[in-house]
């Protein structure tokens, strides 16, 4: 980083790791550390591969939340938030096997988003009667809903710090944290208490046990009003969303281009559900090295499945031309790298 060498050839970075391993609070203080190094370009794999639907519409919004995405930041792949819930319903079956402490804060995320939406009482209380039922297993007590969300959000702190919190430290990056969490603490004492025990060893091993869960606990309708809760952040804060059509159909819940949720974006019609929510996309290739494709493969892609469903070929032209512009416009440019 600090080499004069590197300093011209860093535009920006990108994190895709495995999701079922390292979530994007993971990530968080090295984002952070990295936006203060002066690398304000970044892109994050997110939503791609998750247990259960939930889970990967809220690792989007967690993505943009914790690692602070804003205008110009790209967001890899985003499934969970593109896919049609019954397409992904139907292809799952009767029962999905999470991490009991990932479907407790799926849960708790799923009730703070409908309830703030005036959905149904009837709903709400199932979701709540299970969330109970959860925060018992993993923190041994009944924790109100609300405490289990405001805790939830605090992930984005550098947990490595915890038992530090009340010492003085040398180090520009540590203090930073460290007055983060002394903020924190603070401001909200009773949550950030939890958030300590969710970080504790025993706590850790109650929230990976795994547990069975019925996958259409929550029907399409509700899978789909949370994909627009967070397809509206992402869209609010003017980031791209980067379509890997290859990879997504090698490797995802896809077996075929046809399914894929770009055309959804792309069209001006489509069911209805999210009409008003398309993204910027630009298209991605993933990892060419595992994939064999490469960025002309995928805007061949586009061109053939627009020409394939119904639009004309000077249609299907312009818009593979206007997705290929857009990202030229939008690609990263050098990172205003710190001279100390
Ligand atoms: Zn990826």
């Amino acid at each position: 980083m600090d080499s004069p060498p590197f300093r011209s050839r860093f535009v920006g970075i990108d994190a895709a790791g495995n999701e079922f391993h390292a979530p994007p609070e993971v990530f968080a203080p090295l984002f952070r550390q990295a936006s203060y190094d002066g690398m304000t370009n970044r892109t994050y794999h997110v939503g791609e591969d998750f247990p259960h639907l939930i889970s990967g519409i809220r690792a989007v919004d967690e993505a943009v939340a914790f690692l602070e995405l804003r205008h110009g930041d790209r967001i890899g792949h985003a499934t969970a938030i593109g896919i049609n819930p019954e397409y992904w319903l139907n292809r799952m079956p009767d029962r999905c096997y999470l991490e009991v402490g990932c479907l407790l804060d799926d849960l708790v995320f799923s009730l703070t988003i409908l309830d703030r939406n005036g959905y149904e009482k009837s709903i709400l209380s199932v979701i709540q009667r299970k969330i109970l039922e959860l925060s018992r297993l993993v923190y041994g007590y009944d924790v109100p809903t609300e405490v289990l969300e405001r805790s939830r959000l605090m992930r984005h702190l550098d947990a490595r710090y915890l038992d530090e919190i009340d010492s003085m430290c040398l180090g520009l990056q540590k203090e930073m944290e460290l007055a983060k969490l002394r903020e924190t603490k603070n401001m909200d004492p009773e949550a950030f208490k939890l958030f300590e025990l969710y970080h504790a060893k025993e706590t850790v091993i109650r929230y990976k046990a795994i547990t069975p869960f019925e996958t259409k606990f929550l029907p399409a309708d509700v899978l789909r009003s949370l994909q627009r809760f967070v397809m509206s952040t992402v869209m609010s804060q003017q980031i791209f969303i980067e379509v890997m059509l290859t990879s997504n159909v090698r490797i995802s819940m896809y077996d075929d281009y046809d399914k894929h949720h770009l055309w959804e974006w792309l069209s001006s019609t489509g069911d209805g559900c999210l009409r008003e929510s398309k993204p910027t996309v630009v298209l991605c290739s993933d990892d060419p090295g595992i994939f064999s494709c490469s960025m002309r493969i995928e805007a061949e892609l586009v061109y053939q499945m627009l020409t394939k469903n119904k639009t004309n070929n000077s249609y299907a032209e312009q818009t593979v031309r206007e997705i290929l512009e857009r990202a030229n416009e939008k690609s990263f440019g050098p990172c205003q790298l710190r001279q100390d």
